[in-house]
């Protein structure tokens, strides 16, 4: 968040590595909640506060993201893409790419993210610097390809990637230590990843959230961001591949670490 954004965000832990997130507007007075993974604790953060949500966003149709809106949704305005309406709960708003919605105040655009699924959205808060990813870009890593090609991943890390090097990246679950074991098997001797891995490795100890992340961070240590990077090629013995054939290679390693 800028130091001119009436914007407050809260991370919400749920189920077991999930993450619900809360923007609140103090100037409007409106509160948006990105995902329902679980009912009781987006609700006990809600009444902890005394904020009533105005919109409920939604990243993509799997249940641990969406279990929780109906219960939720009382009067806010429900938004989801428009390609996924009919696996989605009732949409008061279907969006798509490149489409631009209000949300607490904030101009929010619509990134189509897909890959982990197909239909799956990002909403972009640029004066806050707020994206939320769920399971395209995560910390360190990026969603299992349970719908989409690496082509399309690779096209949905491309356009995350170019977003602000100040965004934070609002991610959908805590996976970031099992993410770093995986990207330090690859790329042992890159010193930003490194000095990243131990915050992280502190950070879990305190019982600290590691998401959300710094764009800019991601740029350097994340290897699904750098399936272009000359120098990750040549640690893979890539070198001559093309960037979308390297970003599957480090995908299907990944499935199998
Ligand atoms: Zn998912
Ligand atoms: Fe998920």
């Amino acid at each position: 968040m800028t130091k001119t954004s009436p914007v407050e965000l809260v991370v919400v832990p749920c189920r077991t590595d999930n993450y619900a997130f809360l923007v609140h507007n103090h100037e409007t007075g409106q509160t948006a909640l990105v995902d329902a993974p679980e009912v009781a604790p987006i609700q006990a953060a809600l009444a902890a506060r005394g904020w009533q949500l105005s919109d409920i966003l939604i990243t993509h149709h799997h249940d641990d993201h969406i279990a929780g809106v109906d219960a939720l949704r009382g009067s806010a305005r429900v938004i989801g893409a428009a390609a996924d309406a009919h696996r989605l709960p009732a949409l008061d708003l279907a969006v798509a790419e490149g489409d631009m919605v209000t949300v607490c105040g904030q101009m929010t655009q619509i990134l189509d993210v897909s890959g982990h699924t197909v239909g799956h959205i990002a909403f972009h808060m640029p004066d806050a610097a707020l994206v939320f990813t769920a399971d395209s870009l995560m910390a360190l890593g990026c969603g299992r390809l349970f719908e989409g090609t690496p082509a399309q991943m690779w096209d949905s890390m491309q356009k995350l990637r170019a977003l602000p090097d100040e965004t934070l990246i609002c991610s959908g679950h805590e996976y970031t230590a099992a993410n770093a074991r995986f990207a330090a098997s690859l790329d042992p001797d890159n010193p930003d990843l490194m000095s990243r891995i131990e915050g992280i490795t502190a950070a879990r100890a305190a019982g600290q959230f590691t998401v959300p992340s710094i764009l800019s961070v991601e740029k350097r240590t994340n290897p699904f961001l750098r399936a272009d990077d000359p120098e990750l090629k040549a640690v893979l013995g890539m070198a001559d591949i093309s960037d979308v054939d390297v970003f599957a290679e480090v995908r299907s390693r990944k499935d199998k670490f």
